[in-house]
């Protein structure tokens, strides 16, 4: 039996591989798509410790990859069908039909980019409207795109995006940035972006392809139209939790529950990186998450 399966390989699966397999366990990996998880749609890592050159999501994830490998553990690529987590030998189905057990589970998921829900948003995705300005800001290039949040994606997504289109708009609900101040003050100084401040989408327009977005001032109650070829919705994420409904515990805002070692409330299971309800989501926690979550689940199969 495997001691540690590890479901998803962002940087917290990665990085809990990385501590498991260099603590002598088992380890399984198993990743849906790419490693990486959401840094592959960060074109720039500006504050991961030691890395000051800010290498891109690519670049880094593939790092992250090469030292789990080097630890001896290679991603398997593979959907997860189902788990189960409630007995003491967990049991872990896969898209391939295999099902594998393991004496412990280290839930790495991850969070997808939270959907605003106006009219057009589900029809447009695609044809304008997107969730990444890495993956598709290319398309954009000397043209006018929109950008919509006031966090830290919204605002590293506008600044991406300025060197490429000709003008980006930022939409934001309120009047001040949630985003942090080199990123925040990096977009107010950059010629090409433009703020639409207590500004909120009612409605992305068009119908084969996206020609603007319908805002209401969330201060007036006025409503406009704002032309642009394309819209870049950048309003947080939503924990990746469909796998385990029902069998661990969340927080309200749907995020796993741990403890400081990453311990659900299922013995043998346990929570890193954006998954979890963890008060900063960013590389370097979700990193720090793995190594102590792969550190007292080691702890947890030797018992
Ligand atoms: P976030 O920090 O939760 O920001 C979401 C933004 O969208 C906020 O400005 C929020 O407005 C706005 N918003 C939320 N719901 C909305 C709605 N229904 N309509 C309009 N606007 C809405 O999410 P994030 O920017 O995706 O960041 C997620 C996590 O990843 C954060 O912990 C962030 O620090 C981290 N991250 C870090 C970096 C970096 O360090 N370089 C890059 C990307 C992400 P309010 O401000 O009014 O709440």
């Amino acid at each position: 039996m495997t001691d540690i399966a590890i479901i998803g390989g962002g940087p917290a699966g990665l990085a809990a591989s990385l501590y498991a397999a260099r603590g002598g366990a088992s380890v399984r990996l198993i990743e849906e798509l790419f490693p990486g998880g959401q840094i592959v749609k960060t074109h720039c890592i500006e504050n991961y410790p030691g890395a000051p050159d800010g290498p891109d999501g690519y670049a880094l994830a593939a790092r992250l990859e090469e030292h789990a490998a080097k630890a001896g553990v290679t991603p398997e690529y593979a959907g997860v069908v189902s788990l189960r987590l409630s007995e003491s030998e967990k049991e872990i189905t896969l898209s391939t039909g295999e099902t594998f057990a393991a004496k412990a589970v280290i839930l790495c998921m991850g969070a997808s980019p939270r959907q605003i829900g106006v009219p057009g948003e589900r029809e447009l995705t695609g044809k304008g409207v997107s969730y990444c300005a890495t993956c598709d800001g290319a398309f954009y290039r000397g043209r006018t795109a929109t950008v919509i949040g006031g966090g830290d994606t919204a605002i590293s997504d506008a600044l991406y995006l300025s060197r490429l289109c000709k003008q980006v708009y930022v939409v934001h609900r309120r009047d001040r940035l949630r985003a942090s101040a080199v990123l925040a003050n990096a977009a107010l100084q950059t010629e090409n972006i433009t703020f639409v401040w207590n500004s909120v989408p009612e409605a992305f327009l068009g119908t084969e392809r996206l020609t603007g977005v319908r805002l209401k001032n969330t201060a007036t109650g006025e409503c406009s139209e704002l032309q642009t070829d394309g819209v870049f919705v950048a309003i947080g994420i939503v924990p990746r939790t469909d796998l385990i409904a029902g069998q661990v515990a969340l927080a309200r805002d749907g995020s796993i529950e741990t403890n400081e070692r990453m311990e659900t409330s299922v013995p043998g299971v346990f929570a890193a990186g954006d998954v979890r309800n963890t008060p900063l989501r960013q590389v370097v926690t979700a990193c720090a998450d793995g190594a102590v979550a792969a550190t007292y689940a080691i702890e947890a199969v030797r018992v």
